[in-house]
């Protein structure tokens, strides 16, 4: 199950940070770095911080962009120092590590970690079905990259390993969309509603943001997207024959 899990570093740009990340995730049996956009190298710095977990940092997968990263995912976690502007379905670092353990077994899972200065874009975070931020100091809350990717990966583990020791009869886990059917969802949405005038295309505002958020919240099945986006293509379809 652990080898569903990938860490998702946006930008990261000091190179010594993907490798304490490296080690951070070795030590708690996850594999599965991607690097999106990396404003560094992987050099030997890297490797000096990885220590025994430079073979993590060395396969890690290089990609362009968030949603390379994510598509194939069934369940993506976006991690934040502090709650924006949106409110969004938040989890505890526990609950996070729960989720992992349990959807791990089902489908691959994504947990992103955004850029030491500037964190997770509000875009990023809206990929995502929930947030979860580490519950530090209120007057001072921002961990370190590589030290809330350890935080995090040890409630993965330790969730894991309760799952083994109690030999769950697996509970069973509903059958998500995966990231790249959702986007396309929004995607249709969007031009439903810009088709419909609905919103418009020049001050789209804040609906669509909204939107992502409630079917974040309502996380919405396989069969139940489908439904959604058959009734966006009826809505076209009786707009064409009038
Ligand atoms: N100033 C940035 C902090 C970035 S810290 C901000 O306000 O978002 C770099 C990354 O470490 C964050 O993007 C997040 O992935 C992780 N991180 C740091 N502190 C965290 C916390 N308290 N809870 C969850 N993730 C945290």
């Amino acid at each position: 199950m652990l080898d569903n899990v990938k860490v998702v570093l946006v930008e990261t740009s000091h190179s010594g940070n993907i490798g304490s990340a490296a080690r951070a995730m070795k030590v708690m049996g996850l594999s599965h770095m991607v690097l999106v956009n990396p404003q560094c190298e992987v050099d030997a710095q890297t490797m000096a911080l990885a220590a025994g977990a430079s073979d993590i940092a060395l396969n890690a997968q290089i990609v362009s962009s968030l949603d390379e990263a994510i598509e194939d995912c069934g369940l993506v976690v976006g991690t934040s120092a502090r709650s924006r502007t949106l409110e969004w379905p938040m989890l505890d670092p526990r609950e996070c590590g729960e989720k992992f353990a349990t959807e791990g077994r089902k489908h691959k899972a994504a947990i992103l970690f955004g850029r030491e200065r500037t964190g997770l874009t509000n875009s990023e975070l809206q990929k995502c079905q929930y947030h979860v931020s580490i519950p530090a100091n209120p007057e001072y809350s921002s961990l370190n990259l590589a030290m809330a990717v350890q935080t995090i990966c040890y409630e993965i583990r330790v969730a894991f390993l309760n799952q083994e020791a109690a030999q769950y009869p697996v509970a069973s886990v509903d059958e998500y969309p995966r990231q790249k059917e959702l986007e396309l969802f929004y995607q249709h949405l969007e031009k439903v509603l810009v088709n419909t005038h609905f919103i418009s295309e020049e001050q789209p505002g804040q609906v669509m943001n909204k939107l992502r958020r409630l079917f974040s919240r309502a996380r919405p099945e396989v069969q139940e997207l489908n439904i959604l986006r058959g009734v966006l293509s009826a809505i076209e379809k009786s707009g064409q024959n009038k």
